[in-house]
């Protein structure tokens, strides 16, 4: 089953507003208490109760808490019920070591909650224009540029700079077919993306447009009075300014990715995850011959081009999606596969010390990575790349943008990757 995310602009009448603000308020707090009862009461809870502290219990203790307050009572039950199953779940992997411990949900940061699919109903009212029926809070306008394609899965209602928006996943039918071939990608300093075929993919030169004036307007919001008009006038830009560049990247990672799966089935990259790459810039250093000055500069292009997102769009439109080992896919020949770092002479170029072997440092590392996707060295975390990746997410899942966010940012239980020398 493939899955695909719709995101409309909500116009929300006042009433129903705050009736939002509320809901997204009490998620965070059932978000919040439960991840407080989790952390710190676990050890008591089963004293005095005798059973252990779990989804069902919490969603027990959810039900006594809407007797008691009021306000909790009065917005949607399924709403609360999610973000406890989404607590839930970011326990259990916390606790398999996929990911860090959730924190705590912050007013202003996370506004956000979601329904099941069967709640909500979308009515379209004329080319620009449909309703959404949301639980509570009744049918709400949005504007709908293009329809909704397959069944609701699920609706996240969320408050961003630009105002509230609802995001609708739905399953779209039948898993992707497979187009046949295969391509590696690597992803350069040079070219952002590098395909083994030689094609490579620039970010659109309006995101660093975009980056330049955000740069303006954060000179802006630092200077003035704290607190003032001028400087939350000023926040306000930096925030839409960087809602817009998000914007222009997701397009064009669709674009990619799109024309990327469009061509090859099979598609082999890197299993480096962005989270360790960045972090290694503050001292260690991730790969031999790579110094930290030139790691800074990849990371800033790494996160400016979104790889993550990328890898998520590539997990779902692709037939088969293989991440394999990428150290030193840079240094080794593609022609003699000889492994040398003195044959990297800089970040665009690549001279073979074996073979004399010459060209694109990043086709190099392409060529290299899509041949170990053909020929996988099972070496540890590459061992189950070669079985048929999941179409998409499934249902109930949270959104992977969201749990990143939410989530990994302590990385409390990481690991530092490499020993010091
Ligand atoms: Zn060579």
């Amino acid at each position: 089953m493939s899955y695909r995310g719709f995101t409309y602009p909500l116009k929300p009448a006042p009433a129903q507003e705050s009736v939002m603000a509320q809901t997204a308020g009490v998620c965070r707090l059932v978000w919040n208490l439960a991840l407080e009862q989790r952390r710190d009461h676990w050890r008591r809870y089963r004293a005095v109760t005798g059973s252990t502290l779990n989804f069902v219990a919490q969603c027990r203790e959810l039900t006594a808490l809407r007797k008691e307050v009021e306000f909790v009572n009065a917005v949607s039950q399924n709403a609360a019920i999610y973000a406890l199953r989404s607590l839930d779940r970011a326990y259990l992997q916390a606790l398999k070591g996929e990911a860090g411990f959730p924190g705590f949900r912050k007013r202003g940061v996370h506004e956000s909650f979601t329904f099941y699919g069967r709640e909500v109903r979308v009515e379209k009212i004329n080319a620009r224009w449909a309703q959404v029926k949301l639980p509570k809070i009744g049918w709400v306008r949005a504007r709908m540029h293009r329809a909704v394609v397959g069944d609701i899965a699920e609706a996240t209602v969320s408050r961003t700079a630009k105002g509230w928006q609802v995001s609708l996943l739905c399953k779209t039918g039948p898993a992707v077919t497979d187009v046949g071939g295969a391509v590696g990608i690597d992803r350069g300093v040079a070219i952002p993306l590098m395909l083994s075929d030689g094609t490579s993919f620039a970010l659109p030169a309006r995101v660093s447009k975009i980056g330049e004036q955000i740069r303006k307007a954060q000179h802006h919001s630092s200077r003035g009075l704290r607190g003032s008009k001028r400087n939350a006038l000023a926040k306000r830009r930096v925030a839409t300014l960087r809602a817009l560049q998000a914007r222009v990247r997701k397009h064009w990672a669709h674009e990619t990715t799109t024309s990327i799966t469009r061509q090859y089935g099979t598609v082999v990259i890197e299993s480096l995850s962005t989270k360790i790459m960045t972090k290694s810039a503050a001292g260690s250093i991730e790969e031999p011959g790579v110094n930290v000055a030139q790691k800074r500069g990849l990371n800033r292009v790494i996160l400016n081009v979104g790889w993550r997102q990328i890898e998520t769009m590539l997990s779902y439109k692709a037939y088969r999606l293989i991440k394999v080992d990428a150290r030193y896919t840079s240094q080794t020949c593609s022609a003699c596969g000889t492994v040398d770092k003195r044959s990297r002479k800089n970040q665009a170029s690549f001279v073979c010390t074996a073979c004399g072997y010459r060209g694109n440092a990043d086709l190099n590392a392409a060529v290299n990575i899509l041949r170990r996707g053909s020929a996988p060295v099972v070496e540890a975390g590459t061992s189950q790349s070669l079985k048929r990746k999941p179409a998409g997410r499934k249902a109930g899942d949270p959104d992977p943008g969201q749990v990143d966010a939410s989530r990994n940012t302590k990385g409390r239980n990481q690991k530092p990757q490499e020993p010091r020398p």
